[in-house]
Protein backbone atom coordinates (compact mmCIF):
# COMPACT_ATOMS: atom_id res chain seq x y z
CA UNK A 1 0.00 0.00 0.00
CA UNK A 2 1.11 3.84 -0.50
CA UNK A 3 4.49 5.04 -2.11
CA UNK A 4 7.30 3.58 -0.96
CA UNK A 5 10.80 5.11 -1.05
CA UNK A 6 14.13 3.44 -1.55
CA UNK A 7 16.24 1.52 -4.01
CA UNK A 8 15.05 -1.65 -5.32
CA UNK A 9 17.86 -3.28 -3.05
CA UNK A 10 16.23 -2.01 0.14
CA UNK A 11 13.44 -2.27 1.91
CA UNK A 12 12.70 -0.71 5.02
CA UNK A 13 11.28 -4.38 6.91
CA UNK A 14 13.22 -6.97 4.39
CA UNK A 15 16.79 -5.17 5.14
CA UNK A 16 16.04 -2.55 7.99
CA UNK A 17 19.90 -1.52 8.43
CA UNK A 18 19.79 -0.63 4.26
CA UNK A 19 21.05 2.93 4.02
CA UNK A 20 17.95 4.54 2.49
CA UNK A 21 16.49 7.21 5.65
CA UNK A 22 13.07 8.59 5.17
CA UNK A 23 13.16 12.27 6.71
CA UNK A 24 9.97 13.31 6.21
CA UNK A 25 8.75 9.75 7.52
CA UNK A 26 6.13 7.43 4.53
CA UNK A 27 2.67 6.88 4.53
CA UNK A 28 3.03 3.25 5.87
CA UNK A 29 3.30 3.80 8.82
CA UNK A 30 1.33 5.14 12.29
CA UNK A 31 3.78 6.83 15.07
CA UNK A 32 3.25 7.91 18.38
CA UNK A 33 3.69 11.15 19.88
CA UNK A 34 4.22 10.58 23.05
CA UNK A 35 6.12 7.46 23.18
CA UNK A 36 7.52 7.59 19.27
CA UNK A 37 6.37 4.32 19.08
CA UNK A 38 6.17 2.95 15.18
CA UNK A 39 2.88 1.05 13.87
CA UNK A 40 2.14 -0.51 10.72
CA UNK A 41 -0.84 1.11 8.69
CA UNK A 42 -3.78 -1.37 8.95
CA UNK A 43 -7.01 -1.28 7.28
CA UNK A 44 -8.86 -1.43 10.98
CA UNK A 45 -6.26 1.68 11.71
CA UNK A 46 -8.20 3.39 8.61
CA UNK A 47 -11.26 2.18 9.82
CA UNK A 48 -10.82 4.11 12.69
CA UNK A 49 -9.46 7.03 10.99
CA UNK A 50 -12.42 6.87 8.63
CA UNK A 51 -14.75 7.36 11.46
CA UNK A 52 -13.29 10.18 13.05
CA UNK A 53 -11.97 8.54 16.06
CA UNK A 54 -8.49 8.42 17.59
CA UNK A 55 -6.06 5.42 17.89
CA UNK A 56 -4.90 4.39 20.66
CA UNK A 57 -1.20 3.92 20.73
CA UNK A 58 0.01 0.17 21.90
CA UNK A 59 2.60 1.10 23.29
CA UNK A 60 2.16 3.69 25.80
CA UNK A 61 -2.33 3.72 25.32
CA UNK A 62 -2.18 7.27 24.62
CA UNK A 63 -5.23 8.40 22.32
CA UNK A 64 -3.01 9.80 19.53
CA UNK A 65 -1.53 7.60 16.69
CA UNK A 66 -0.67 9.91 13.67
CA UNK A 67 0.90 9.34 10.45
CA UNK A 68 4.27 8.89 10.44
CA UNK A 69 4.40 12.09 7.88
CA UNK A 70 6.14 15.14 8.32
CA UNK A 71 4.14 17.92 7.86
CA UNK A 72 4.34 22.18 7.30
CA UNK A 73 5.69 23.67 10.51
CA UNK A 74 4.27 20.31 12.29
CA UNK A 75 5.07 20.52 16.59
CA UNK A 76 5.57 16.93 16.64
CA UNK A 77 8.60 16.65 13.86
CA UNK A 78 10.61 14.99 16.69
CA UNK A 79 8.77 11.51 16.40
CA UNK A 80 8.83 11.57 12.17
CA UNK A 81 12.58 12.35 11.79
CA UNK A 82 14.44 10.87 14.95
CA UNK A 83 17.64 12.77 16.05
CA UNK A 84 19.75 9.25 14.83
CA UNK A 85 19.02 10.54 11.44
CA UNK A 86 21.75 12.87 11.41
CA UNK A 87 24.11 10.65 13.22
CA UNK A 88 23.57 8.61 10.33
CA UNK A 89 23.84 11.36 8.21
CA UNK A 90 27.34 12.61 9.66
CA UNK A 91 28.57 8.84 9.61
CA UNK A 92 27.80 8.70 5.55
CA UNK A 93 29.17 12.12 5.00
CA UNK A 94 32.77 11.18 6.32
CA UNK A 95 32.93 8.18 3.14
CA UNK A 96 31.01 9.88 0.44
CA UNK A 97 32.39 10.95 -2.75
CA UNK A 98 29.51 13.42 -3.75
CA UNK A 99 26.16 13.92 -2.58
CA UNK A 100 23.69 14.51 -4.90
CA UNK A 101 19.85 16.16 -4.38
CA UNK A 102 17.65 15.03 -6.20
CA UNK A 103 14.38 16.66 -7.41
CA UNK A 104 14.36 18.62 -3.95
CA UNK A 105 12.85 22.52 -5.03
CA UNK A 106 14.69 23.87 -2.14
CA UNK A 107 11.18 26.04 -1.75
CA UNK A 108 11.16 24.94 1.56
CA UNK A 109 13.43 25.90 4.48
CA UNK A 110 13.78 22.77 5.47
CA UNK A 111 15.44 21.33 2.43
CA UNK A 112 17.52 24.50 3.19
CA UNK A 113 18.12 23.94 6.22
CA UNK A 114 19.72 19.89 5.08
CA UNK A 115 21.48 21.27 2.47
CA UNK A 116 23.32 24.05 4.99
CA UNK A 117 23.79 21.02 7.49
CA UNK A 118 25.81 19.06 5.13
CA UNK A 119 27.94 22.03 4.23
CA UNK A 120 28.80 22.35 7.78
CA UNK A 121 29.54 18.62 8.27
CA UNK A 122 31.23 18.45 5.29
CA UNK A 123 33.72 21.28 6.60
CA UNK A 124 33.86 20.51 10.16
CA UNK A 125 35.08 17.28 8.06
CA UNK A 126 37.43 19.31 5.71
CA UNK A 127 35.98 17.47 3.06
CA UNK A 128 34.17 20.53 1.37
CA UNK A 129 36.24 20.11 -2.18
CA UNK A 130 36.58 16.19 -1.54
CA UNK A 131 32.91 15.96 -1.43
CA UNK A 132 30.78 17.89 -3.67
CA UNK A 133 27.38 18.08 -3.82
CA UNK A 134 25.19 18.27 -7.27
CA UNK A 135 21.82 19.84 -7.43
CA UNK A 136 19.84 17.92 -10.01
CA UNK A 137 17.04 19.50 -10.95
CA UNK A 138 15.71 20.38 -14.01
CA UNK A 139 13.75 23.18 -12.78
CA UNK A 140 16.10 26.67 -12.53
CA UNK A 141 14.45 27.30 -9.14
CA UNK A 142 16.29 25.01 -7.42
CA UNK A 143 19.65 26.41 -8.03
CA UNK A 144 18.39 29.98 -7.79
CA UNK A 145 16.91 29.03 -4.48
CA UNK A 146 19.66 27.34 -3.02
CA UNK A 147 22.37 30.68 -4.08
CA UNK A 148 19.69 32.83 -2.52
CA UNK A 149 20.06 31.08 0.84
CA UNK A 150 23.74 30.32 1.13
CA UNK A 151 25.62 33.16 2.87
CA UNK A 152 28.76 32.52 1.26
CA UNK A 153 27.65 31.82 -2.33
CA UNK A 154 31.50 32.72 -3.55
CA UNK A 155 31.98 29.19 -1.77
CA UNK A 156 29.93 27.91 -3.93
CA UNK A 157 30.83 26.43 -7.20
CA UNK A 158 28.34 26.43 -9.65
CA UNK A 159 28.43 24.22 -12.84
CA UNK A 160 25.62 24.44 -14.99
CA UNK A 161 25.03 21.43 -16.99
CA UNK A 162 22.46 21.59 -19.49
CA UNK A 163 21.36 19.08 -22.36
CA UNK A 164 19.48 20.80 -24.90
CA UNK A 165 17.12 18.38 -27.69
CA UNK A 166 16.65 19.88 -30.66
CA UNK A 167 12.89 19.72 -31.84
CA UNK A 168 11.44 19.02 -28.01
ZN1 LIG B 1 2.77 5.68 22.62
Amino acid sequence: MGMQVGMSTWHHELHPTGSTVEMHGNIRQLVCPACFSVEPLTRQAINTMKEQKAIQCPSCAADELRFKVMLYDDDQGDCITPEHVFETLEEDLQVADCVLWVGISFEQSASVEYFRRVRQVLASQGRLAACPQAIINPAEEACFNIVSSVCNVDDLQLLDVRTTHAGL
